[in-house]
């Protein structure tokens, strides 16, 4: 009919503006770059892609609360818990499994094997960071103590360096004994030195007398230095704590029935509308997505940098997410609901480049929604429940990435990872890219928990600076196209409970 196939028009239009606009991204950024514009015009010539960036942030806070709410609410208690329970199984499922090709293919490639190529730069910024802080910090995160607050805040503990000393009983075995006995005096104290930081000569006298004496035990003070958590601080806005406040808020309106009516149609309202400002938005993306890559392009460092290790770890970055995204993924839809993928896929198209050319899973999210709303007829139940849960905690692309990277470090350090620890990194690589946020690079910053747990060296991340805004890019589509491919997927698995509850809802009007 006239109405579809207007539809079937604006629709293929949007999608070939959108790729036209990454092509003249492409091409305009290697133009510029030759002139060699400097950091302000760069800034100003970017100017309509930060645009862009802003308006999409703009609509994310109101969408996340206002989706989640009424997705919820409007669900049975029943048909919420099964959504629930399908959805965060296929995250854990395809993040492990992401993880999983990342391990395989880095280890394949080595491309961290062989001597080093870059020296690492010291730098200041990096924290260290414990493991065991950066869950609580996740945890944290979920109960945020002000709500307008979390809107723009999200915890993150601040770390400082102490220097503190403590009693430490040092013990001797016999082999270390006969050594020191053997050879000569100084040589015995460096020995001992190196072993632990003793803090006065009369110390490691003491320890030489007693040790001579045949005393396999001995106290001594050690100097420690320790970076211990100080105080909270605040980063970026804190999603997850959005997510799980409207999620309990969604469930508790749904459950007061008659009562929380004029809530529940409030958020449907304040829903309908921040689409409808999405709506006109997505006029404008193509614009912004042709500054955004373009201005990066010009920005960019020389790409003959990135050559020998670095070049090779991303290639196995790329790779892995070439197979999971393309392969892994779609079969994984395949088999569930025995229908094509790709020509889901053909249907996100304009969510994906927005994902490339924003390197934000949040800020494409209303992208994200219209896409599969309108391209791919997914009910809006389920992306108003899935979608913005997926956004914040689902990135399969990131977790993949963040086990690359650990062990392209790994490699680097001429560290070899025995079993427990790569089960460790896949763990902590999990969790990491459970906490990072939806926007630009969090996944660098997150990746600090995986090098901590196997103890190597955060400043390493230095190693890897230079090509992360290309990965979070391609990282970032990732983690777009697997929270929508989940969308399809949990729609598939509930439909039995999507259509009682339709029949349920049209036996009351006839009732009425
Ligand atoms: N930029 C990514 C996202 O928004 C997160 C990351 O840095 O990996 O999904």
């Amino acid at each position: 009919s006239k109405k579809s196939l207007k539809g079937f028009f604006r629709r293929n239009l949007f999608v070939l503006f959108t790729v036209a606009s990454v092509v003249l991204g492409v091409i305009l950024g290697f133009a510029l770059r030759p002139h060699n514009l400097s950091m302000r015009e760069i800034k100003y010539f970017s100017f309509p892609g930060e645009l862009l960036m802003r308006m999409l942030k703009m609509l994310v806070l109101p969408l996340i609360v206002s989706s989640l709410v009424t997705g919820i609410s409007s669900l049975d208690r029943r048909a919420s818990g099964k959504m629930g329970v399908r959805a965060v199984v296929y995250y854990m499922v395809t993040t492990l499994i992401a993880v999983f090709i990342g391990i395989v293919i880095v280890m394949i490639i080595q491309p961290g094997k062989g001597s080093r190529d870059s020296p690492t730069v010291k730098s200041g910024n990096i924290e260290s960071i414990q493991a065991t802080d950066a869950f609580l910090d996740l945890i944290r995160n979920m109960f945020p103590p002000n709500l307008v607050e979390a809107c723009f805040i999200q915890h993150k503990t601040v770390y400082k360096k102490t220097v503190s000393t403590r009693n430490v009983t040092v013990t001797l075995n016999l082999t270390d004994l006969l050594n020191i006995t053997d050879s000569p005096l100084s040589e015995n104290l460096t020995r001992v030195q190196r072993t632990i930081q003793v803090i006065s000569n009369q110390d490691i006298i003491l320890l030489f007398t007693r040790i001579t004496k045949c005393c396999f035990c001995c106290d001594l003070q050690e100097t420690v230095e320790e970076t211990v958590p100080v105080s909270g601080s605040s980063a970026g806005v804190n999603a997850l704590g959005l997510v799980v406040f409207s999620m309990c808020f969604g469930l508790v309106i749904g459950n007061m029935k008659e009562q929380g009516h004029a809530l529940k149609e409030f958020f449907d309202c304040l829903n309908e509308a921040i689409m409808r400002l999405v709506a006109i938005i997505i006029w404008y993306a193509p614009v912004g997505i042709l500054f955004l890559i373009a201005g990066k392009i010009v920005e960019m460092k020389d790409l003959a940098e990135v050559g020998g290790q670095l070049g090779m770890y991303t290639v196995s970055v790329i790779v892995g997410l070439l197979v999971h995204g393309l392969f892994v993924l779609p079969l994984l839809y395949f088999l569930v609901t025995r229908r094509n993928p790709y020509s889901f896929i053909g249907g996100l198209l304009q969510a994906l480049i927005t994902a490339l050319g924003t390197s934000s899973s949040s800020a494409t999210l209303p992208i994200t929604f219209r896409c599969l709303e309108e391209n791919n007829h997914v009910d809006k139940r389920v992306t108003r429940f899935v979608l913005p849960v997926g956004a914040t905690i689902n990135m399969d692309g990131t977790a993949l990435y963040e086990a690359v990277a650990a062990i392209f470090i790994a490699q680097v350090n001429d560290m070899d990872l025995n079993f427990g620890q790569i089960l460790t990194i896949s763990i902590t690589a999990t969790a990491a890219s459970i906490g990072a946020a939806g926007i630009p690079q969090a996944g660098l910053v997150t990746m600090v928990i995986v090098l901590t747990s196997v103890g190597l060296p955060t400043e390493d991340i230095t190693l890897i600076i230079a090509v992360d805004w290309f990965l979070d890019r391609l990282r970032t589509t990732t983690n777009v196209l697997g929270d929508s491919l989940g969308a399809g997927i949990v729609e598939y698995l509930s439909r039995e409970e999507l259509q009682n509850q339709d029949a349920d809802l049209r036996n009351s009007v006839i009732e009425e």
